[in-house]
């Protein structure tokens, strides 16, 4: 199917086969895209649901679902120490086209700043953003910020992973190719995490990885490990 719009919807906008565009939803379509009658587009709930839409005056209606074919087969979460300035909407949004399904921020002992709520909208803003254009069925959710030592202890699942810079561990493709349901990966800081941090994580059955022998930028590293994990999903 050629390109067409991608319109994320909330669930309430659905009433069988209408759906009821917002104000600012109608706008985009007729006045920013100039659509027609008729015209196709795709609305999706950001909850891995899609649909081919058609316009009818101000609203949509709905002409049938679509299979979804652009997620991984795993659940990924990053757990990611919030880098100096703006380098965090990179991460978002790299990792968001990457395939992530949830980013955790945290704060760790070498994080400077605390962000603000306007700072957590924004975030998910770009996730929502960035989802649409990467074509993808579900919009990451970008959890509240944590200290270092909550995140640590909240998730249960299997796979954890901590992102080392130094240190001799195994590389991260080594594990690739055993993952599966859901995987959890942490990544530090500019400064780095403490000796502290790492031991802490390990206690706690973070299992640290290597992503090579170069030091990465703390906005780069998550971006090259969520291309690793991608790559060994989907070949
Ligand atoms: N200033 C630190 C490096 C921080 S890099 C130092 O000199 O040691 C920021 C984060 O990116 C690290 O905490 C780590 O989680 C991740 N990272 C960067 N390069 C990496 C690599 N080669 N292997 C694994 N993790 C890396």
């Amino acid at each position: 199917m050629s390109k067409l719009q991608r319109i994320t919807i909330n669930r309430s906008q659905l009433q069988e086969t209408q759906l009821l565009l917002t104000p600012q939803q109608q706008h985009y379509l007729l006045r920013v895209l100039r659509s027609r009658d008729g015209d196709k587009f795709i609305a999706m709930d950001g909850m891995g649901n899609c649909w081919l839409a058609k316009l009818i005056g101000e609203q949509g209606q709905i002409l049938k679902p679509l299979e979804v074919t652009t997620e991984l087969p795993i659940s990924i979460t990053l757990m990611v120490a919030l880098p100096k300035g703006n380098g965090f909407d990179d991460v978002i949004r790299c990792c968001t086209e990457l395939g992530v399904t949830c980013i955790l921020p945290t704060l760790s002992d070498h994080t400077l700043l605390n962000p603000s709520p306007q700072k957590v909208e924004r975030w998910r803003r770009i996730a929502l953003e960035a989802a649409e254009q990467s074509e993808r069925a579900f919009i990451p959710m970008i959890l509240e910020p944590v200290a270092f030592s909550t995140a640590i202890n909240e998730y249960a699942c299997i796979h954890r992973y901590i992102c080392e810079a130094r240190g001799n561990y195994p590389h991260l493709t080594t594990v690739c190719n055993k993952l599966s349901g859901e995987i959890i990966i942490a990544i530090g800081p500019e400064g780095g995490w403490t000796d502290q941090e790492l031991e802490i994580a390990i206690k706690s059955g973070f299992q640290p990885i290597s992503l090579g022998r170069r030091i990465l930028r703390a906005v780069t590293a998550p971006i090259v490990a969520l291309s690793l994990i991608a790559a060994a999903c989907e070949v």
